[in-house]
């Protein structure tokens, strides 16, 4: 429970922002003296940011000629992989300059099994060079499961799926 001034005569008013839905704009009257005024709730409530949230897992894109050593979280949901170019709108951008790496390379499925346990299922953009696991090229329309360990490479670039605890 939260308690809002009447801009008026400063009397407190019980308010209580869980009835109402984020982002509305609601209307009070002062029990006091009937000034009505209006207050415009937050977007979210409780909601953390996605990227505030612990990650499900993450891949480790090693270090090479065009970039250093980076970690991208993957939460579950689309996890989309490119290069990072200014106002790109995928959601887990590299930062390299591998120019045989798509802005838009490829995707990771990140949702779980029947006994709640987190699946990856990977697929290409389509991108130019495409996207390999191991030494293996995926097809165009392939869904690719994979797991912790597994070893992606875009363009010239080396990533690694680690599941869990640690690096
Ligand atoms: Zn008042």
């Amino acid at each position: 429970m939260k308690t809002l001034r009447c801009p008026k005569c400063d009397t407190r008013i019980p308010f209580d922002p869980s009835r109402y839905e984020p982002g509305s704009s609601l209307v009070f009257e002062c029990p006091e003296c009937r000034k009505q005024f209006k207050i415009r709730l937050p977007a979210r409530r409780d909601a953390p940011e996605e990227e505030e949230q612990r990650p499900v897992a993450t891949l480790l894109v090693v270090e090479n000629a065009f970039h250093e050593k980076q970690v991208i979280p993957l939460h579950p949901g689309q996890n989309v992989l490119g290069r990072e170019v200014r106002g790109t709108s995928i959601n887990r951008p590299i930062k390299t300059v591998d120019p045989s790496m798509d802005t838009l390379h490829c995707r990771i499925l990140v949702d779980t099994d029947r006994q709640g346990n987190p699946r990856f299922t990977l697929s290409d953009g389509p991108s130019g060079t495409g996207t390999f696991v191991g030494t293996e090229i995926l097809g165009d329309r392939e869904r690719r499961r994979i797991s912790d360990g597994t070893v992606i490479t875009l363009g010239a670039t080396t990533l690694i799926l680690r599941v869990g605890e640690g690096e």
